[in-house]
């Protein structure tokens, strides 16, 4: 079976093309320009059953379907969508490659029959309130919704605020465009909290202004400087990328997944714990990391999350902070010495 990938170049993408590739489907990755195409499939080592094909608008639904000219897949993961924080017009670069984005591929999926079934890829901003604050005595399930709109986007005061605008935004659209139109395929969305962990071999960036927003996170901590403090914790709750592919490739596996939204999440954390592990599993590193104030800890402070429908579903098991980092933290610091 062939399964189509949207942002086939970026971070969570190349793990779920890796994760589809051994599960033994055909992928057929999307990228915005033909620059990018060599790159991926060298990640990959060119295998057989990977091709790349060049959408430069992910807002049209006939530039995707043009591009999906004579193929039949089964399915399609979609993961392309800004998540960065550079963003001058909110509107045109945040909420609409995300909202159109999305509404863009379920029509094209809508045209071509084959499509059992798309798997949209949310996020947590999906679900959390960030107006609420910290609220220590509640816990988030795939069940709760953000409450921002679209307009909240546009006129948001900040660039994160207006991202997670975006993810609401389509995903809400999502759904509506399902309920409404009843395509041939059913929707799974997938929410993941903030992705952590290595790149793949071969797809690492070449500097650090360079890599993606949720890895860039781990580095402002432990780049901070030895004797500097720890920065305050924004996040605060996070998951392993190789989980995040592994729900994706389950989302297709599992029949019963379909019409469902999960979280994705291992559990929260705070700055310190992040300076605190990485110290402790890459050690040679450990003296650049800022010391803080080891063990303390914050993450109880903010709010519990509940992950467990995803878990039972999808049949996941998380891995740890201690797996992600040990991994993810000397590629940083490797990045940052070649670049
Ligand atoms: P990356 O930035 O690594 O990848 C984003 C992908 O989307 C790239 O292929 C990028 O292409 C493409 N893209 C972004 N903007 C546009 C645009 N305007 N037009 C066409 N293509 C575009 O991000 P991640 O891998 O981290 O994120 C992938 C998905 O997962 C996104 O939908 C994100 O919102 C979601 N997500 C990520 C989380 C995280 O912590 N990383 C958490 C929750 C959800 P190009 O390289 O050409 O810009």
């Amino acid at each position: 079976a062939t399964v189509i990938v949207t942002g086939a170049n970026g971070f969570i993408a190349q793990h779920c093309i890796s994760s589809l590739l051994k599960t033994g489907y055909a992928v057929v990755g999307t990228v915005r320009t033909s620059s990018k195409i060599e790159p991926v499939k060298a990640t990959h080592n060119s295998h057989p059953n990977l091709q790349i094909v060049v959408v430069n608008d992910i807002t049209s639904a006939q530039c995707y379907l043009n591009a999906f000219t004579g193929l039949t897949p089964s399915a399609i993961l979609h993961l392309a969508a800004p998540f960065h924080y550079n963003a001058s017009n909110f509107e045109r670069d945040l909420m609409v490659p995300a909202v159109q984005g999305s509404m863009a591929i379920l029509a094209a999926a809508a045209e071509i029959k084959s499509v059992q079934r798309v798997v949209h890829t949310n996020s947590f901003a999906c679900i959390y309130d960030a107006t609420a604050g910290p609220c220590p005595e509640k816990t988030y399930t795939s069940r709760d919704w953000s409450p921002l709109t679209y307009e909240d986007g546009v006129n948001a005061p900040n660039a994160p605020t207006a991202y997670r605008a975006s993810k609401t935004a389509a995903e809400k659209a999502a759904w509506k465009f399902v309920s409404e139109q009843k395509p041939a395929y059913d929707l799974v969305s997938l929410c993941p909290t903030m992705v952590f962990g290595p790149f793949l071999p071969g797809s690492r960036p070449k500097a650090i202004q360079h890599v993606n927003t949720s890895n860039l996170m781990v580095w402002s901590v432990v780049a901070a400087g030895k004797d500097q403090s720890v920065p305050p914790t924004k996040g605060p709750c996070w998951v392993d990328v190789r989980d995040v592919a592994d729900a994706h490739v389950n989302a297709l596996l599992v029949p019963e997944a379909g019409g469902g939204r999960y979280m994705l999440c291992q559990g929260v954390y705070c700055n310190q714990e992040l300076a605190d592990v990485s110290r402790k599993v890459t050690s040679k590193y450990a003296e650049k990391i800022p010391v803080g104030e080891p063990g303390r800890r914050e993450s109880h402070s903010h709010f519990g999350v509940d992950a467990s429908d995803a878990e039972r579903v999808l049949g996941l098991k998380w891995r740890t902070l201690e797996d992600s980092l040990a991994d993810l933290v000397p590629q940083l610091f490797e990045i940052e010495r070649r670049q």
